[in-house]
């Protein structure tokens, strides 16, 4: 444990900031400037806003000696992803009102709003709260959006782990009165009493922390890639509890050997009424032992790797008073979402939609966005949002099937038949445009690639083949680039490593296969790798099986052996 002096400065400005107030509200109204104070921007992640600046504007405004043109991205908490059509058609409005006219589908089942300005951001913030939602913990040091399959009426088992997850959100949920304060003019409390922080105390967390739940034999919220994974174990129509994971975590440093992504352990099986409890031993372990002082190596896959994974566990169960149990047999054989229609046992339907990149947006093939606004207005089940940016319109009466086939129809929105494999299994994160972290683009570039990359696939027949490719702008890895079979992580722009062989259910990592290649080198290296595949593949046999066996890169078998 670092002692005091040696914490970080994103510490010291969490535990002087009386609960994640600091100075937001005077910030929020000084007009001189579009951006609010550099310790204010760590605590408005808090309460789901990132201040960030026109990407595309910067070197323009630099050269007139102008300030940067701040604006705000806004992250919508969905837990479980699962949002009615009221609440969907008032995420359209706020796109219109006060961001860029676009819906992000975010990789963890959140909305997301870009080109915020400040002077914009309250009255956001009321107009989610007036849709029953909220951004708190969306981001920060804390436990965020709670992600869970989305198909929920595919079986009873959906229905159970969606009331999980969010009661899991819920218990997890910070208790500051803070974001009621500043956004909702909610009154202060005379005289004024101090909030109380029962589960994370004044600094909250070393880190941020993730879960994510999933049934098997679909890992469509990958949940490996999370601080806890539950993968749910049934018996029959009786969700029984989930075998539960720890560690995992995508982001890294270029450069910095002591980061890597880390896939999780899987440690118990937790029964269901046991799970909230444990969950909670497991935050407070990560919150008394994780790193303070070096914020690159405070997640929990480091706190564990540090500790030991059997010290880790130790400490857990000291804390939960009883031994774990063994896990239980479970297996997934694929993630990503279904598209089309599908009849859920409840009788009722769902038709799952392909969104390229998660940006609902009208484009001149599609008018995206106006179909599912026409869709919302008429439509009686809710709207599910998936772990791969994707929307499912879900829980439809048969009577109501064909009024929204005919929308689907009139919008052009397709469900994704007639796309490639390739493309149906993309995920690319914001990048470039409001990212500053972001060193070359992803989401604006990824669909251009991938038409190059089909003509290749459609030359050997592969264009159905299913082969999950994703991309980052920078080795962060909020797409979870680290598990795809293909992956791209930004390294300048135009310029981007290339990763092979994670597996297509999300259980192995990639490695990396060549550095900062340029477009037309992709192409060329991709080109023989595929034939190779199309040529000498096992019957069934997945690309990130095949380059593994055919060791094009080595198979992974734990983060630390990463290279960068
Ligand atoms: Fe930004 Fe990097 Fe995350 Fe992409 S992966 S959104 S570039 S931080």
């Amino acid at each position: 444990m670092p002692n005091e002096d040696q914490r970080s400065a994103v510490e010291i400005i969490k535990e002087n900031s009386n609960y994640l107030r600091g100075t937001i509200e005077q910030g929020l109204q000084d007009r001189i400037t579009g951006a609010i104070s550099d310790d204010d921007t760590q605590l408005t992640k808090f309460h789901g806003l990132y201040q960030q600046q026109d990407r595309d504007l910067e070197r323009e405004r630099r050269k007139q000696k102008l300030e940067p043109y701040y604006m705000f991205m806004a992250r919508i908490r969905v837990p479980g992803g699962v949002c009615t059509p009221a609440q969907w058609l008032a995420m359209d409005q706020i796109a219109d009102d006060f961001a860029n006219g676009t819906i992000k589908l975010t990789t963890r089942q959140a909305f997301q709003f870009h080109g915020i300005l400040k002077r914009d951001l309250k009255d956001l913030m009321q107009a989610v709260h007036g849709a029953s939602m909220d951004s708190l913990a969306a981001c920060g040091d804390v436990n965020r959006n709670v992600m869970c399959s989305p198909d929920a009426f595919q079986s009873p088992i959906h229905e159970q782990t969606l009331a999980d997850a969010r009661a899991l959100s819920d218990h997890l949920t910070p208790r500051t009165t803070a974001y009621h304060e500043i956004w909702l003019d909610k009154k202060k409390v005379d005289p004024p009493q101090e909030d109380v922080e029962p589960l994370y105390g004044k600094t909250y967390l070393p880190r941020k922390f993730k879960i994510a739940m999933a049934i098997p034999p679909r890992n469509d919220t990958d949940i490996y890639a999370h601080d806890v994974g539950l993968a749910a174990i049934a018996d029959g129509d009786t969700l029984l509890g989930y075998n539960l994971s720890i560690g995992g975590g995508m982001g890294t440093t270029f450069g910095n050997p002591d980061t890597y992504p880390r896939l999780g352990d899987v440690i118990t099986f937790c029964p269901r009424d046991k799970v909230v409890e444990m969950v909670e031993a497991i935050v407070t372990v990560q919150r008394d032992y994780g790193n303070r002082s070096n914020r690159k190596v405070a997640r929990m896959k480091y706190t564990i790797d540090r500790m030991g994974l059997n010290v880790f566990v130790l400490e857990l169960t000291k804390r939960l008073g009883y031994e774990l149990e063994p896990p239980r047999p479970c297996e997934f054989t694929r993630n990503g979402d279904t598209y089309g229609w599908t009849e859920g046992v409840n009788g009722k339907w769902s038709c799952g939609l392909f969104i390229e990149g998660g940006r609902v947006r009208d484009t001149e093939a599609a008018q995206l966005r106006t179909g599912l606004r026409e869709i919302a207005k008429i439509h009686k089940g809710d709207f599910r949002l998936t772990g791969n940016q994707n929307v499912i319109i879900a829980n439809i009466s048969k009577t109501n099937k064909p009024k929204i086939q005919k929308l689907l129809d009139e919008y052009n929105i397709i469900k994704g038949l007639g796309t490639s494999g390739l493309r149906l299994n993309s995920i690319a994160c914001v990048a470039l445009g409001s990212c500053g972290l972001a060193n070359a683009e992803s989401e604006r570039y990824l669909p251009v690639l991938i038409t190059k990359i089909e003509e290749i696939l459609t030359g050997l027949g592969l264009q159905e083949d299913e082969i999950t490719i994703r991309m980052t702008g920078c080795p962060n890895g909020c797409a979870r680039p680290y598990l795809a079979e293909v992956a791209f992580i930004g390294k300048g722009p135009g310029s981007y490593n290339m990763y092979l062989g994670g597996a297509f259910h999300g259980q192995r990592l990639n490695n990396l296969y060549k550095e900062s290649l340029s477009e037309e080198e992709i192409l060329a290296e991709l080109a023989p790798l595929l034939k190779a595949y199309a040529e000498q593949r096992n019957e069934g046999e997945h690309f990130g099986d095949f380059v593994i066996r055919q060791e094009i890169v080595t198979e992974i078998k734990h983060g630390t052996e990463f290279k960068h």
